[in-house]
């Protein structure tokens, strides 16, 4: 997919202000500083396109970005920051909780995850309870540029061991580096098959 257009659309906390549109809707969410915005400014060829929601105050909200004028892509707030308060955490579980249950647009999350950390259990239950709501999710690894070869390898494949543990079957995943420019065809080209998918039910 070529992106001919990408284009910050709004950012609110309610899933019910999201934009009201038939437009598939595919969500980036990991914990903070895994390079979601770097991804995603890759993905869209721009050089600061998500921090334009990333300004103070803007960051703990639902971000949506128009691309190509057919799609939509969700930059959700990064989770796990140690310092934010309980009462903080709930109002955050809740909103993104919300917006996972009630998008019907969404066809997709992406969960970002560093290449080169060991499965973490915020990732792990947040993937779990995607699955237990029936809500779609791929695995993009961020930083592949970060590791040697093997080391990527032997990281990505321990993830996956860890994932068989619970689950039946893999997910999608991806293996991305923002820095090097790696994966961003590979995504796109996915994202685009299953929108083309949705176009052609939809005429049936
Ligand atoms: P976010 O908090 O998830 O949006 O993370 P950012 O995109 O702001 O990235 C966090 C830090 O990781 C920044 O210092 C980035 O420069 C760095 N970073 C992000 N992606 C990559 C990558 O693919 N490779 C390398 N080497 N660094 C990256």
């Amino acid at each position: 997919m070529d992106i001919k257009s990408a284009s910050f659309v709004m950012s609110n906390s309610d899933v019910a202000k999201c934009p009201k549109s038939n437009l598939p809707e595919y969500a980036f969410i990991g914990r903070s500083n895994v390079g979601k915005s770097s991804l995603i400014n890759m993905l869209t060829n721009r050089k600061s396109l998500a921090k334009t929601s990333g300004r103070p105050g803007k960051t703990q909200l639902i971000n949506h970005f128009l691309i190509n004028e057919n799609w939509h892509l969700v930059d959700l707030p990064g989770y796990g920051y140690a310092r934010v308060s309980k009462s903080d955490k709930k109002t955050f579980q809740k909103f993104i909780t919300q917006y996972f249950e009630r998008r019907k647009q969404l066809v997709m999350g992406f969960v970002l995850v560093d290449c080169r950390h060991d499965p973490q259990p915020i990732d792990l239950e947040f993937m779990q309870w995607l699955g237990e709501n029936n809500l779609p999710f791929g695995i993009i690894f961020t930083k592949a540029d970060k590791l040697k070869p093997n080391a990527l390898k032997r990281n990505v494949d321990l993830y996956l061991e860890r994932l068989l543990q619970t689950w039946e079957s893999l997910p999608p995943y991806f293996i991305t580096s923002s820095s090097k420019r790696l994966g961003a065809e590979e995504l796109l080209d996915y994202i685009d098959t299953i929108n083309k998918e949705i176009a052609e039910e939809s005429q049936l």
